[in-house]
């Protein structure tokens, strides 16, 4: 990870889970050549471990010289009827999500 590329370490991102692309403008420049624009996304790694837990990481590459921005890890996991999402990066920031897995709450079931 390296923090003279971005603006801000880990902001803050309420619920905004990315499990792809990069959160462009906490980008400053890159440090090594000073080329300003696009990230390049590589080392894309999905895993799931015994208990279900989904894990996606990747890095975030400057393209033009190959130096590392950041390293970006992002879970998904069901608990107790709730999805529950978490990111966690220096450049697109720490986030928690969390979505009921029923389509409908306990007050609309009455309707059936
Ligand atoms: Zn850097
Ligand atoms: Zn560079
Ligand atoms: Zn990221």
């Amino acid at each position: 990870m390296c923090v003279d590329c971005v603006k801000e370490e880990f902001p803050c991102r309420d619920t905004m889970c990315l499990e792809d692309g990069s959160y462009l403008l906490n980008f400053s420049r890159c440090a090594r050549c000073q080329e300003l624009g696009n990230l390049s996304i590589e080392d894309k790694y999905c895993s799931e471990d015994e208990s279900g837990l989904e894990l996606i990481t990747y890095q975030h590459v400057c393209p033009n010289c190959g130096h590392i921005i950041a390293s970006h890890e992002y879970s998904f996991t069901v608990e107790d009827g709730y999805m529950l999402y978490t990111m966690s990066c220096a450049l697109c920031g720490e986030a928690e999500d969390q979505r009921s897995v029923l389509p409908y709450d306990d007050r609309q079931r009455s309707f059936f």
